[in-house]
Parts: structure tokens; sequence; C-alpha cells
């Protein structure tokens, strides 16, 4: 698997999966690097389709409930998502990622400006809103929008694409679960769209499994 190599202090073999659109993919990027360990990332989205397929098959002989970002240390411990709290307490990390990326800091693009509220207009209706974290929400919006280029479609930024729209229609954002999910766990699979409970600190947003049977392969 032809991976990444990004330098810093050895603690161990440290590989992650991710996707390039995927906006906690990128956090855990940033976790890895603000900790200057040495760590190994492959974009799944961005392989060839064999490779493509090898890694799933991997990731599914290891644990098939996988998803992204996926994190492997040493060979034995799987973190799948960005659970925060069990990255920094397995590898021993000191520092965490500031709230608002250096990106955020910079103006949006006005594509991303105009998506972001189209989109929350759109969640407003349904008693939910977008990711109040930003940089989060930016980040997903601007993957759908690079997947409507890629695919012609808006695959969704965390979840693997076939580039057929019909085996991806369920995963068209806004996707077929988002709704549920919302509803039961306070945030859609990306977090992009939170519950006004999530809004207003009721509940804090939870990592939310895959609803999903398929995979894209
Ligand atoms: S609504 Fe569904 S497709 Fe859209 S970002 Fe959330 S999980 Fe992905």
């Amino acid at each position: 698997m032809a991976f990444t190599i990004m330098e810093g202090r050895d603690i161990g073999e440290v590989r992650i999966f991710t996707m390039s659109t995927c906006a906690w993919c990128d956090k855990m990027k940033a976790l890895l690097s603000v900790n200057g360990i040495r760590y190994f990332y492959i974009d799944v989205d961005r392989v060839h389709p064999e490779e493509r397929k090898q890694i799933i098959d991997y990731l599914d002989s290891i644990y098939p409930k996988w998803g992204f970002p996926c994190l492997l240390f040493d060979n034995r411990v799987l973190i799948v998502g960005y659970q925060e709290k069990e990255i920094v307490e397995t590898l021993g990390l000191s520092v965490l990622v500031q709230e608002e990326s250096k990106s955020m800091q910079e103006p949006l693009r006005d594509e991303i400006k105009n998506t972001m509220e189209r989109l929350q207009r759109f969640s407003e209706k349904k008693r939910a809103s977008l990711n109040p974290d930003k940089s989060i929400a930016a980040k997903l919006v601007s993957g759908l929008l690079e997947n409507q280029n890629r695919y012609g479609y808006w695959a969704c930024p965390c979840r693997l694409s076939t580039g057929d729209k019909m085996k991806d229609k369920d995963i068209i954002c806004p996707c077929d679960y988002w709704e549920q999910d919302v509803a039961e766990f306070g945030a859609c699979y990306c977090g992009l769209f939170v519950s006004e409970r999530v809004i207003t600190g009721e509940i804090i947003q939870a990592i939310v499994p895959e609803r999903r049977l398929t995979k894209a392969e």
C-alpha cells in the first residue's frame, strides 16, 4: 500500500486510513502532526481501484465495522473515527488540535460559503443545523463540491463512493440515513448536520456508527 510518510518522533508504527474529503480525517492528521510523531497515511479515495479493493479487504479482515478515519497502532490497536481521547491515551499524546484550524482564518471560497448558507437553510427546515464548528462544516462542504466535480453528484465526503450514481444513491448528500442519525445520535454520520439539542448543549455530538450495510468496492 502506498502510504505517505510524515516524519517525526518514532513512537511505534502509526498508520491511518483516511479520506481526502473527510473533516475528521484531516483532524486526525493534524493531531498526529501537532504532536510531532512519525505516521503513515493513505487517502483511500485517491488510490487506484485495485489498491482500494486491497485496502478494503485488509480492513475488513481486521474489523468489518471499520470506517474513516481508521488508526492502526503497531498492527494491534484499531481506532475507528476521530475518538480524540482514545487516540491521545493510546499514543501518549500531549498536544490537542486548536478548534479553529489555520485554514479557517482565511476567507472561505464563495462557492463554499454560499453552499453552507444554503445547507443551513435546508437543515433549519428539518429542525437541525450545520455543525457549529465552521472548520468542520467548511471542510465537509468542500468535500461535497469536490465530489460533485469528481463524480457528478454530492457523494458523502466520509464514505467511499463507487462513482456509479445508482450504486451510491443512498449516500448522496443529504443521505438516506441523516435524519435518523441526527434524531438518534445528534449528528449525521459525517457530522455535517447536527440536532438542535447539540446546538443548545443539551447533548454532546457523538461518534455516529455506520448505518449503511453496503461498502463501495
Ligand atoms: S448527510 Fe449523509 S451524506 Fe451528507 S455529510 Fe452527512 S452523512 Fe454524509
